[in-house]
């Protein structure tokens, strides 16, 4: 295994920090510890759970600009989102501070006098994590903090893009009174860290934020143990902006969904399919409007439009938008890049295609990045039909005032999460996830402490 991971700043490739990567025993050790730890978290009351995970809140506030900007360095996002995302990844931890509270059971009438039957909830045991690069601080609290109000002791490998800020927060819960061995944080490549998640005895969960290739490969791998698992996978996301829609917000939405974090969320709109009677004001007002957006390092004020992450996703771009236009997409704005492949920079500029069809990869395949292509429909049930063609089942996004057609829309778009006439559904008091190749579980909300618990029941006889 590699003995160190460079953490490097995407806007500019140079080096912020070189990580000690765990060794194979370390990693064995910090589960072992988390494994033996689980006994006596487990069994601490909820409410003193509750009470730990609210001081880790307090904590992570206090260091809000610290972490912001550690953030902004190592995965490149403008400052002002990095913000916004220390508030949202607290507001995980806030939400199941109180969850932990509310793990209900219930007593079921038996069909005879002589017994009585008590369900109850107890949590899986020690959970392994393994999180993403464009939301270094959330997707990890999104796990951490449902599962620790559970009762389950969790340990977290963080991208290696970007480890520093999960680090901080690890090192944030510890100082708030969480023990040390209840919330750990291991370092290395993913394909190594996932074999020792997936064949230790120890881990009875694995949640993964990422790729639906890794995301199954780790399905596979936790079939020998019978792990649970918990997958928020890959995306592709429709926006569908109907006859009717109400025109300038479908464009300000659609650039709120597709341009956060330079398009690097797996809910960004991957496709846009406007019916074919407004498409040419909706075009032109959206491309007036993203032509504004100011690309450069995420720390500058003003900055809209941060780097991409690294070489192999702007790689991944580049042939997309490439194949589009070889097979006929005109280019209404964008198809610019300032990138450096030595230095190990990559800005993309935002993009608009228009006339793309389904023929060409950025209609089949997740971009990750600020390209918004553009089709159009006739009927709904061709715009849902495109919608419904990949694999990917995560968010989807439709704009109509028509509450017919909002209804139709919802009943037949098969994503987990979606959006009418709004472009940012996410929220910790509601279940984040995704259908078909997507994923498995849902993170948020009262859906998003179940998968880290167990149900027992218990039959009393002899009474
Ligand atoms: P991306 O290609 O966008 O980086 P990945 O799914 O590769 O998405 O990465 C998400 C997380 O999965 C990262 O923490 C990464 O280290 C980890 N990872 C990558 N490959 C594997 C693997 N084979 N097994 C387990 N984790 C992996």
């Amino acid at each position: 295994m590699a003995a160190t991971i460079k953490v490097t700043n995407p806007a500019t490739g140079e080096l912020i920090q070189e990580v000690k990567a765990d060794t194979e025993e370390e990693i064995h050790l910090a589960l072992r510890r988390g494994h033996e730890s689980f006994r006596k978290w487990s069994k601490t009351n909820a409410h003193e759970r509750s009470r730990l995970l609210k001081l880790w809140s307090k904590k992570i506030q206090e260091h809000k600009d610290d972490l912001a900007k550690i953030m902004t360095m190592e995965s490149g996002k403008p400052l002002h989102e990095s913000l916004g995302e220390v508030d949202y990844a607290t507001s995980y931890i806030d939400w199941y501070a109180e969850e932990a509270k509310r793990l209900y059971g219930r007593t079921i009438p038996a069909n005879t006098e002589s017994k009585r039957i008590i369900v109850s909830r107890q949590p899986v045991g020690l959970v392994a994590a393994i999180t993403p690069w464009n939301f270094p601080a959330a997707m990890m609290t999104r796990k951490a903090a449902p599962a620790l109000a559970a009762g389950c002791t969790f340990v977290v490998k963080p991208a290696e893009d970007t480890p520093l800020t999960t680090m901080k927060l690890i090192e944030l819960a510890h100082e708030a009174g969480i023990p040390a061995d209840v919330i750990q944080c291991v370092n290395g490549y993913g394909s190594e860290v996932g074999k020792i998640f997936t064949e230790s005895k120890y881990v009875r969960k694995i949640t993964f934020t990422g790729s639906t290739p890794v995301g199954k490969l780790l399905i596979r791998d936790s079939a020998s143990t019978v792990k649970h698992v918990s997958m928020e996978l890959g995306g592709h996301a429709p926006v569908i902006v109907a006859h009717d829609a109400d025109i300038d917000l479908a464009v300000e939405q659609t650039i709120a969904s597709k341009f956060r974090n330079a398009g690097q969320t797996c809910i960004c709109a991957n496709r846009v399919l406007v019916h074919e009677s407004i498409v040419e004001e909706f075009a032109e007002k959206l491309t007036k409007e993203v032509k504004k957006l100011k690309v450069g390092n995420g720390l500058e004020k003003g900055t809209q439009i941060g780097p991409v992450i690294n070489e192999k996703g702007f790689n991944k771009i580049v042939s997309q938008v490439n194949d589009a236009i070889s097979k006929g997409a005109e280019v209404l704005c964008g198809n610019k890049y300032n990138a450096n492949r030595e230095k190990g920079y990559f800005f993309v500029y935002p993009t608009v295609l228009k006339n793309v069809n389904e023929n060409m990869k950025i209609m089949q395949e997740e971009t990750f990045g600020p390209i918004l292509p553009i089709t159009t429909f006739q009927e709904l049930e061709e715009a849902v039909n495109i919608a419904n063609s990949t694999p990917y089942g995560l968010a989807a996004y439709f704009f109509t005032n028509d509450y017919r057609t909002g209804i139709y829309l919802h009943e037949h778009l098969d994503f987990g999460i979606i959006g009418w006439n709004d472009g940012s559904p996410s929220a910790a008091h509601a279940p984040f996830g995704g259908m078909k190749e997507s994923g498995i579980g849902r993170e948020g909300g009262v859906e998003g402490i179940e998968p880290y618990l167990e149900t027992k029941y218990l039959s009393i006889g002899g009474i």
